[in-house]
């Protein structure tokens, strides 16, 4: 079996740790080329020393001192490589076959699409790059011939009930039959509560996701279920489908990670326990099926599967994510951008949960009344994420109580 050189791009992340815990199932399929990391620079010499990359990306040279330091002296250590440009490029380097995609935000678009413009096998788990990027880098994985697959559970689990599972998306033309794609969405932590309550609750009550252990920006997004939003623009792009045949259910168990309905009236659902080792797994070894270390699913334990009607007053950014993609990429990268800032605020206590969709929504109002002219480059995007970003940072400065009739009153 030849060995495939694999890059993981955000590993010391919840996806990047998922995946290496993968990786090191299959010595004989996967050797890790490099390795990325932002922050905690001891998680990155830790999984360096496990998994002997040739390199590493580190943000500056702070970091690479901290890396230096966590690493020791004991075996020989890997290059360290610094800055933006460097882990773009290391995503495109000629050594490595797969690039994870797990950077969170905006923040893993260059690099994503850097793996796709070099043709590599892309495993993309950062959603935001499609939201904010969908054409640019749809097109690009096919003028390059890149082989993408998707790590979101719910765009794997399509992926594979979708008539052409066993073909990369690359060549997936519109799918003959299928009529809608139903993405699953659990509710999140706030599914059951007090709609009255909502106003004051924490970050560590939005954080605790009931089913899956995430990202803190991921888990904020399941909680006001833009996560969900953003999957739905996914999965327009990822599988050309237009909005209004995209539907959202709330499917408390997340154990169906999504379906595709079809005209004869099937529907075809992939089950299993919530761990994202699985579409890790799945895109890793595709089209084989490897190892995953996931519990078997059992079915009579779990004795019922419910669904219900996404509630809309309880959720309006899902509601504002179909409004952006039905005003096109400008505002979908509005979108993004807005809540990338207003969960960071929430984050360090300088918003309210309820202003989060409120920023969004200001944000949407403000891009509209935009002059508008072509997305069409990577800089496009970065300005177009650079200028909502500034005004949704506006609305966010005060703190306090004051910032929800701020945000208001914009
Ligand atoms: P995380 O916060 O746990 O990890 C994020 C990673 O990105 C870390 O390695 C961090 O160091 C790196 N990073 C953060 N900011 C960066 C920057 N400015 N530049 C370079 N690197 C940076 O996030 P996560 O939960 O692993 O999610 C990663 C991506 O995968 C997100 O786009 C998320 O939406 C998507 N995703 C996650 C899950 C999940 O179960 N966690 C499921 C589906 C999709
Ligand atoms: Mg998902």
């Amino acid at each position: 079996m030849t060995q495939k050189n694999i890059t993981i791009l955000g590993s010391t992340g919840s996806v990047g740790q998922s995946t290496i815990d993968v990786v090191l199932r299959h010595p004989d399929r996967f050797r890790v080329h490099a390795l990325s990391g932002h922050r905690r620079m001891e998680k990155l010499a830790e999984q360096a020393l496990q998994t002997q990359p040739d390199c590493v990306v580190v943000p500056d040279d702070s970091a690479a001192e901290a890396f230096k330091q966590f690493f020791g002296m004991g075996q020989p250590r890997p290059e360290i490589r610094v800055g933006k440009q460097a882990l773009a490029q290391t995503a495109a380097d000629r050594e490595t076959d797969m690039v994870m995609a797990a950077i969170v935000g905006i923040a893993g678009l260059p690099s994503a699409l850097a793996a796709a413009c070099a043709g590599k096998r892309v495993m993309l788990a950062n959603k935001e790059a499609l939201v904010a990027a969908g054409s640019l880098f749809m097109d690009a994985v096919k003028t390059h011939h890149a082989e993408l697959l998707p790590i979101d559970s719910e765009h794997n689990a399509i992926f594979q009930c979708l008539p052409t599972a066993g073909q990369s998306l690359a060549c997936l033309e519109p799918a003959g039959g299928v009529d809608r794609l139903i993405l699953t969405a659990s509710g999140g932590p706030f599914r059951t509560y007090p709609l009255d309550g909502l106003a004051h609750v924490t970050p560590e009550q939005a954080c605790a996701h009931p089913n899956w252990d995430m990202g803190q920006k991921i888990s904020v997004d399941s909680a006001t279920m833009l996560n969900k939003g953003l999957e739905v623009i996914e999965a327009h792009w990822l599988f050309a489908m237009p909005a209004d045949r995209i539907d959202v259910v709330i499917h408390p168990q997340s154990v169906i990670h999504s379906m595709v309905q079809y005209h004869d009236g099937s529907v075809l659902a992939q089950m299993g326990n919530p761990d994202m080792r699985t579409p890790i797994a799945y895109a890793l070894g595709f089209p084989n099926r490897i190892e995953a270390g996931v519990a078997r699913l059992d079915l009579v334990a779990l004795s019922r599967l419910e669904f219900d009607a996404v509630q809309v007053d309880r959720y309006p950014c899902l509601t504002l994510a179909y409004e952006a993609l039905r005003q096109g990429q400008s505002s979908c990268i509005a979108l993004n951008a807005a809540n990338e800032i207003a969960v960071a605020a929430f984050l360090e206590r300088r918003l309210p949960y309820l202003s989060i969709s409120q920023v969004i929504e200001k944000t949407l109002q403000w891009e509209a009344g935009q002059p508008q002219s072509s997305v069409s480059s990577l800089e496009d995007v970065m300005y177009r994420d650079q200028q909502a970003r500034t005004f949704a940072q506006a609305l966010c400065q005060t703190d306090g109580s004051s910032v929800s009739q701020r945000v208001l009153n914009a």
